[in-house]
């Protein structure tokens, strides 16, 4: 470009200042102002409300997840999962636009409903809501009705749906009403009194690793216990390639879904995404509904295995015995990589409970622990944990604080890993702290998704990817003398 047409800096900012403010961010005088900040949220660790309420209708067979809203909205629902599975996720949206804002959307939502239904031949559609008609105050009960009695959809089609207003809560506050609806709509005039099925409910909640389901299923089969698994995206989400494109592959099938609170048991793996859901169950069926904690590390997924022993009287079966023997043994031959190391961990409350027990475990410390949506009860709950071990000592817990507020508490008080989805990836460019990818999302590495996180396979990944981390850096940083074969 030449000297003439050089855009003008109406600010020139020297290369001096830029290397001030470079060190100054690193400080503690900007790290008080910093952890002060509340009106602005830089790099929040959660997505919102309508993508939970998406994850679940994928889950479900032949469910066609519908966006009454935006449809700038919908595509980044979509789009975030595009990049973390590398997979499509078929969804639509009713495009509501500026008329939409003023008039509201009803005639948005029977036009789409319409559309949907007669083109993509769908089972079931799975609606929820992005801010604007939140905003407006669309009435779904109301359109959705209306939409039956005028003739755009048949009478008696599923059509379950979700108020899912994100400006209040994240992605598991829209992953649980979405859920219930689900099982409301197909089940919630289906309890046959004294009917046993003798299946178990498992409801993994928001989780966005397709291995996780499979290594549920896993267990079930080797308990030889018949399980409907909710919102089950390891096919919608892990498909195989075979050239013939389909655009609901796997789901829970409906028929069971339809058939839950005949079940014997209903058992939540995470409590602060199943909320209303569990009471739901809890208020419909006699059967027992237990909320147990997302079973990462080797404490939790025993005490599932040990659950669902008791509560169909059934042993846990030897090939799940043995295979805690080898995530022991694992844990015992990389113990000293991870021993008195700490750990910035950030994600949602019921995954962060699992990986902090994980860790403790180990001998490991969760020195600073982010959640980016919570309450005083998580807090609590979390320094109970931190509490049952010596390692948990003097460790930090933030709720309400983003991503920027962690990097500044790193830059202060430093770590030697985090854990954590791939938006960590600034703090790791910055710091030079290693980033353990974990949670959701994952858009910049390739199948993690696929590796499970949860049960004794799961420790046993997790502490791979962690040791291996720490002497990945050894190799590279250590000076010739210390560079050996054997670590
Ligand atoms: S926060 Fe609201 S406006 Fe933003 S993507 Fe989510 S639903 Fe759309």
């Amino acid at each position: 470009m030449s000297e003439q047409c050089a855009v003008k800096k109406v600010t020139e900012i020297t290369t001096e200042e830029v290397e001030r403010i470079k060190e100054w961010i690193n400080t503690e005088e900007y790290k008080e102002k910093n952890m002060a900040r509340e009106g602005l949220v830089i790099n929040p660790a959660h997505a919102c409300q309508p993508l939970g309420a998406q994850l679940v209708a994928h889950g479900f067979e032949g469910t066609l997840p519908f966006v009454h809203g935006s449809q700038g909205c919908a595509s980044y629902y979509r789009s975030a999962f595009n990049r973390h599975f590398r997979e499509p996720a078929p969804a639509v949206s009713d495009a509501m636009t500026e008329d939409g804002a003023v008039f509201g959307g009803q005639n948005n939502l029977f036009e789409g409903l319409e559309n949907a239904y007669t083109l993509y031949h769908p089972k079931m559609i799975a609606v929820f809501t992005s801010c604007m008609p939140e905003v407006i105050g669309d009435d779904l009960t109301a359109f959705i009705q209306n939409a039956r009695n005028e003739g755009h959809i048949p009478a008696d089609f599923p059509v379950p749906y979700a108020n899912t207003p994100s400006f209040n809560g994240t992605h598991i506050h829209g992953y649980d009403p979405m859920l219930k609806s689900i099982l409301n709509t197909l089940g919630g005039d289906k309890k046959v009194e004294g009917k046993d099925n003798g299946s178990l409910n498992l409801i993994p909640g928001f989780d966005a690793c397709t291995g996780n389901y499979r290594e549920y299923k896993r267990y079930m089969k080797a308990f030889d216990i018949p399980c409907t698994l909710m919102a089950d995206i390891s096919d919608s989400f892990d498909s195989p390639l075979t050239g013939t494109y389909n655009p609901y592959p796997g789901g829970t099938p409906l028929e069971d879904a339809a058939d839950a609170l005949n079940a014997h048991a209903t058992i939540a793996l995470q409590q602060y995404s199943t909320k209303e859901t569990m009471k739901w169950f809890s208020a419909n069926t006699d059967a027992p509904v237990e909320t147990l904690p997302m079973p990462i590390g080797v404490k939790k997924t025993d005490e599932l295995l040990m659950k669902i022993s008791e509560l169909f009287d059934k042993p846990v079966p030897q090939e799940l015995i043995d295979e805690r023997g080898r995530a022991v043994d694992a844990m015992t031959d990389a113990h000293q990589y991870l021993h008195n190391k700490k750990f910035a961990i950030y994600g949602d409350p019921d995954w962060l409970l699992g990986v902090v027990s994980f860790l403790l475990e180990m001998g490991a410390r969760p020195y600073h622990i982010l959640c980016s949506r919570s309450n005083k009860k998580f807090k609590k709950t979390m320094q109970e944990l931190l509490d049952t071990s010596p390692y948990g000592a003097d460790c930090n817990i933030w709720i309400n604080k983003d991503l920027w507020h962690l990097r500044s508490l790193c830059a202060t008080d430093p770590v030697d890993a985090l854990i954590g989805d791939a938006h960590g990836k600034f703090i790791t460019r910055d710091l030079g702290i290693p980033l353990i990818r974990a949670g959701f999302p994952i858009m910049d590495r390739v199948n993690l998704h696929r590796y499970p996180t949860i049960g004794y396979q799961g420790a046993i990944n997790l502490l791979t990817w962690i040791a291996n981390t720490f002497l990945d850096q050894v190799d590279v940083t250590c000076e010739d003398r210390n560079f050996e074969m054997m670590r």
